[in-house]
């Protein structure tokens, strides 16, 4: 069984590449120690198989009147079949004759056989005992006692690692059922314990993450938090009993909870039936809650004063966008532009019926028209460039063939990047507000 799960294991990894994309002290510690477990006990068996000691225990239980005859048969036996190496007092040469093999032969069949398997049968384990006998006969105390403490302390640390999922997925799967729809349907599938379950009944293995929307997102920034299999870790972390996390550990865990586009790819994706979807909602309320609100609710806190003196700042090199060339600064990108607004007459903001008008304070055409006049304070402090989905409606539409959904994306990227720099160079407070004691942005 264990070299089965040892190939299955083997056949995932070099199957499927890029399985797991950041592995943790964790992960090799727990399989140093499933490794220590698995090692001792084969080599415990092996010692034993070349064990005198462990000959006699068992020869005393199952072959209780022995006469000398009797077990020196059974003994040249053993020798000869099983490798067991007994002492040369015990077993002179003479001992090994043809007659005495076979009557070593009937008295095992008839006493050990029955629940002795051959040794063919332990495949590691004999060829181990061929390996270090005599001397491994010696070691058969120290390594029970090994193999007894790793499997101890693997059932001590279970509550505490990731071995628990063991107990804790199948706990899950009961109070979710196996279905992630059904899961996330049900009334209870948000309940506190089922989310607690769902922490502990991650394997970290990794599935969730090669599935994840937002994967390119990772290839790009290589925050570890936007992968779903590192955000439920980073999570575990704040529901344990400390509850803290460094403000830089914070801010990566809002940048990984925000990125995702809550497209439940990875409930549906992942083996222990865990409801991401669900954690993923506490875990943006969560973020918000310890003053890491999504990106856009701490950028709308800027008036447009802000953004006007931010936007005549020089353009900071944003990370994401140095390989490609700038919308904004080709005027090619808006030349053709008639200000038809059929890219807003498309737009799905627009046809919400109850949304407020501060929501949809400018509208798409008019996005085009203010960067095209240079206007980009402006634009950069319109709450419509929040509101607007990515759809790319627009951008579909559009007869002139102009990238107004490109563009807005641009125009969110440079908002951040320029509150970045500025807040870099100390020129912004905590609240998004111009600190008093830097004075006002040049
Ligand atoms: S959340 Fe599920 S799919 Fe993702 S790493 Fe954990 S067990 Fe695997
Ligand atoms: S819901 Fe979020 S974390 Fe899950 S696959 Fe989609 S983008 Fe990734
Ligand atoms: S961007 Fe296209 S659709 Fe929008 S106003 Fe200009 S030409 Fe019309
Ligand atoms: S991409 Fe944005 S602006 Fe364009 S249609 Fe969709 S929501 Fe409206």
């Amino acid at each position: 069984m264990v070299a089965l799960g040892l190939g299955i294991a083997l056949c995932r990894r070099l199957a499927v590449r890029d399985m797991r994309r950041t592995s943790r002290f964790e992960d090799a510690f727990t399989l140093g120690l499933i490794g220590l477990i698995i090692a001792s006990g084969f080599f415990l068996e092996g010692a034993k198989m070349v064990s005198p000691a462990a000959f006699d225990r068992m020869a005393a239980d199952y072959f209780p009147a022995p006469d000398e005859a009797g077990m020196t048969a059974l003994r040249a036996y053993w020798a000869t079949d099983y490798g067991m190496v007994f002492p040369v007092e015990s077993m002179p040469r003479e001992a090994f004759t043809p007659e005495n093999l076979d009557t070593g032969r009937e008295i095992s069949e008839m006493s050990c056989a029955p629940c002795h398997s051959p040794p063919a049968s332990a495949f590691v384990s004999a060829p181990l005992s061929r390996l270090f006998a005599p001397a491994g006969a010696g070691l058969v105390d120290a390594l029970w006692w090994l193999h007894v403490l790793a499997c101890l302390f693997a059932l001590a640390w279970l509550p505490f690692g990731k071995l628990f999922h063991i107990l804790s997925t199948p706990v899950g799967l009961m109070l979710r059922g196996l279905d992630p729809g059904e899961a996330a349907a049900r009334p209870d599938a948000s309940a506190p314990l089922a989310r607690a379950v769902g922490l502990d009944a991650c394997t970290h293995c990794g599935i969730c993450s090669r599935h994840c929307s937002v994967l390119p997102a990772f290839l790009a920034l290589h925050t570890p938090e936007i992968l779903p299999s590192e955000k439920l870790l980073t999570m575990r972390r704040l529901a344990g009993k400390s509850g803290k996390l460094t403000p830089a550990a914070l801010a990566a865990f809002s940048e990984g909870g925000f990125v995702c586009t809550e497209c439940m790819r990875c409930t549906v994706v992942c083996p222990s039936r865990i409801n991401l979807q669900d954690l993923w909602l506490v875990s943006k309320r969560e973020a918000a809650r310890l003053g890491h609100p999504e990106l856009s609710v701490r950028l709308r806190r800027f008036g447009p004063e802000v953004w006007e003196r931010l936007a005549r700042r020089k353009r900071p090199v944003d990370r994401t966008l140095a390989a490609s060339p700038s919308l904004l600064d080709n005027p090619e990108t808006f030349a053709q532009c008639v200000q038809c607004s059929v890219c807003t007459g498309v737009c799905p903001i627009f046809r919400l019926p109850d949304i407020p008008a501060a929501e949809v304070d400018v509208s798409p055409h008019q996005l085009m028209n203010l960067v095209r006049m240079g206007l980009a304070g402006h634009a950069l402090s319109a709450n419509f460039l929040w509101n607007c989905t990515t759809c790319y409606k627009c951008q579909e539409h559009c007869p002139q063939g102009i990238r107004v959904a490109d563009v807005l994306y641009e125009l969110r990227n440079l908002a951040h990047a320029k509150v970045e720099e500025a807040a870099r160079a100390g020129l912004l407070d905590g609240m998004g507000t111009p600190s008093p004691d830097q004075g006002d942005v040049p």
